[in-house]
């Protein structure tokens, strides 16, 4: 039987839920009625301390950002080269809700890298639409105003596409290097910085 109060007993689970709270960086969250069970049932102060993880664990709930970076994450699956899966996810900022998704792929009637082979022209594959271009292409309507989630950074080629479909923000996972966007960036933000003066 446990030596503790039932008041000691409690206050010691909710003191390790606290600290695998910061070892798990996740929330931990211990009800009442567990603990009057593990009370009732006397499970030692040993198995309490080892038990408030496995049976307390409440999964962390996803940020918008997150959720929408996953969802690009699987409509990354579903593309067709072999070089690079990427995923793209437009989001109307103002409803959160998405508007539309692409992933690179082959164009209608054309082959799949995954079956032939990529097209590949200076270490680029040349036969798919990029994922980006491929939302913005599924877009039913205009949009004032949207948001980019993607697994990769788009090319210049993509980051014109979006900005003319007004992506005012872009998030993704991986960088990619690209000079020419890099160019459009700046000069864009230059031209911005410019406005507001006068
Ligand atoms: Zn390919
Ligand atoms: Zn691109």
């Amino acid at each position: 039987m446990n030596q503790l109060t039932k008041e000691q007993f409690a206050s010691l689970i909710a003191f390790n839920s606290l600290i695998n709270k910061f070892k798990l960086n996740r929330d931990v969250k211990i009800t009442l009625l567990q603990i009057d069970e593990w009370y009732q049932l006397g499970i030692t102060q040993y198995e309490a301390i080892n038990s408030t993880v496995a049976v307390g664990e409440v999964p962390k709930r996803l940020s918008r950002d997150e959720y929408f970076i996953r969802i690009a994450q699987v409509v990354a699956e579903r593309s067709t080269c072999s070089r690079a899966k990427v995923g793209a996810v437009l989001v109307d900022p103002r409803t959160n809700r998405i508007v539309a998704t692409g992933y690179n792929g082959s164009i209608k009637g054309s082959p799949h890298c995954i079956d032939v082979g990529c097209m590949m022209v200076e270490d680029h594959c040349r036969r798919t639409i990029h994922a980006e271009m491929n939302a913005v292409l599924h877009l039913e309507h205009n949009y004032d105003i949207l948001y980019l989630y993607s697994t990769h950074e788009p090319c210049a080629e993509c980051f014109k596409a979006l900005k003319t479909a007004n992506v005012v923000k872009m998030t993704y996972i991986n960088r990619y290097k690209d000079d020419v966007r890099d160019l459009i960036r700046k000069e864009l933000e230059d031209e911005s910085r410019k406005t507001k003066k006068t």
